[in-house]
């Protein structure tokens, strides 16, 4: 409860004293004990509110604690709590039945699995025992995880220092207009180019050595950057051109997150395998899995594949999951996050532009946004450096802090501020966040150097 200091000087210090946390110098981090979580809000021990702007790590779809969900959790575990996976389960079909129904045309199957990293380490392996080949293209200012070949995909510092753990993957660039690689103008020609430049990958790699092509749909912790016209029709036509399999990774905006099911559905396009987590139960029990096309499923007809997990399709997850899809069609969800974006979001996010310096650009769709924050707009020079920590974080730190003091936990990365709160944060909520956002940006002003 709310002011109980030794319930939370407890907390504090057995998560000081006992647990190693991720990503982290482990004696330079002070975790924030939080007492309590309702819809897109959660609360100290203090007593202080945030509004969740980033839904934790942008897998709280569905708010914190939605009855729908913690229903169906309560229900399965008073049922069946869990099951092996080489058991036929009546909610582990019913929810791989309802996202091969919302998935493209040809999908067949699911393989659940823990959560995104071993999606798309389940997903390469299948190309790779598919396709016969070994390769694997991914881009730059991407992430797909912290596994051994997910971390190798990843095309940010968080691999830098895990070294090469998957010999066998190769980055190149994706369309980024605000930053081109391509010194293109339009986004057609940053289109046009980034294709030129993937096909050139291509054929310097050798075609016949790869397996698949992987990518963020929309990329999400790297800038939420929206493909450019005609990429990814392009990126598919390649892959069709050398055989090799389109892997779209959706964990982050898979499930309502730009207001479709999955995102390739805003952009006409049909991978041979989706990995998809977070927003498929909201993280209430850990999940994922890897959407699987006919062609791949049939590989495995005859030939047994090499891979599994004791928790595949683990029961409470997996009813969850089923209870994610009721509560979208109830709630109207993804209506509510295409409305919300264009009518509220975005029209208040160019609005800051043109009345802060620092903001550089806005993007995005549905409810998951950037905006480029810079010290000039005219060079575009971020206000802290790629991968800035310490001193040089500074400037990001204090819009960060000025949006906590006024009661909003924000979703920055680098130089950007991003938005990502979770698809049920009325509209009133909504609209006080991004008031917070307006007012935090006059301290990002404060640095223009312009
Ligand atoms: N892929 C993308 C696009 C992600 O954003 C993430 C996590 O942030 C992952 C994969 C890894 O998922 P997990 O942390 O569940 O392993």
């Amino acid at each position: 409860s709310f002011g109980d200091t030794e319930a939370q000087r407890e907390v504090r210090a057995n998560d000081r004293q006992y647990v190693f946390h991720s990503w982290s110098a482990q004696n330079k981090i002070d975790p924030l004990p939080i007492s309590k979580g309702e819809g897109a809000r959660f609360w100290d021990y203090d007593g202080n509110e945030y509004l969740d702007f980033s839904s934790q790590l942008v897998n709280l779809n569905l708010g914190h604690q939605h009855p729908g969900l913690v229903k169906a959790i309560q229900e399965q575990a008073g049922r069946l709590a869990t099951i092996q996976p080489s058991i036929a389960n009546d909610v582990r079909g019913e929810l791989a039945k309802r996202i091969v129904e919302h998935s493209f045309e040809g999908a067949r199957s699911v393989f659940f699995t823990n959560g995104g990293a071993d999606a798309n380490e389940y997903a390469i392996r299948m190309a790779r025992h598919h396709t016969g080949r070994q390769k694997v293209l991914a881009r730059y200012r991407s992430y797909h995880g912290s596994t051994a070949t997910a971390i190798t995909m990843t095309g940010d510092p968080r691999r830098w220092a895990n070294g090469v753990l998957d010999a066998n993957v190769v980055h190149f660039f994706g369309p980024y207009q605000y930053r081109s690689e391509f010194f293109s103008e339009t986004p057609e020609q940053e289109t046009e180019r980034a294709l030129a430049h993937l096909e050139h990958t291509i054929q310097l790699e050798g075609p016949d050595t790869i397996a698949a092509i992987i990518l963020e749909t929309v990329t999400g912790t790297n800038g939420v950057l929206v493909p450019t016209p005609g990429y990814l029709a392009g990126v598919r036509a390649l892959c069709d051109k050398y055989g090799i399999l389109m892997i779209c990774d959706e964990v982050m905006v898979g499930f309502g997150r730009i207001g479709e099911w999955f995102a390739y559905q805003a952009f006409d396009v049909t991978p041979d395998l989706v990995t998809f987590a977070k927003g498929v139960n909201s993280g209430y029990v850990p999940l994922g899995g890897v959407v699987i096309s006919e062609a791949i499923h049939d590989t495995f007809g005859d030939r047994a594949f090499p891979g599994g997990l004791t928790y595949s399709g683990h029961p409470l997850a997996c009813a969850a999951g089923v209870a994610t899809f009721d509560i979208f069609e109830d709630e109207k969800i993804l209506e509510r996050v295409r409305d919300l974006g264009e009518r509220v979001v975005e029209p208040r996010l160019r609005e800051m532009a043109e009345k802060h310096p620092s903001v550089g650009e806005v993007r995005g769709r549905g409810l998951f946004w950037a905006m480029e924050l810079v010290l000039d707009r005219e060079t575009r020079e971020p206000l802290v450096p790629y991968n800035a920590a310490g001193e040089a974080a500074a400037p990001m730190n204090a819009v960060v802090a000025a949006c906590k003091n006024a009661g909003l936990f924000p979703f920055v990365h680098f130089n950007r501020m991003q938005i990502a709160p979770p698809l049920i944060t009325s509209e009133e909520d909504l609209i006080k966040g991004l008031d917070i956002i307006d007012e935090a940006l006059t301290v990002a002003d404060g640095y223009y150097t312009g």
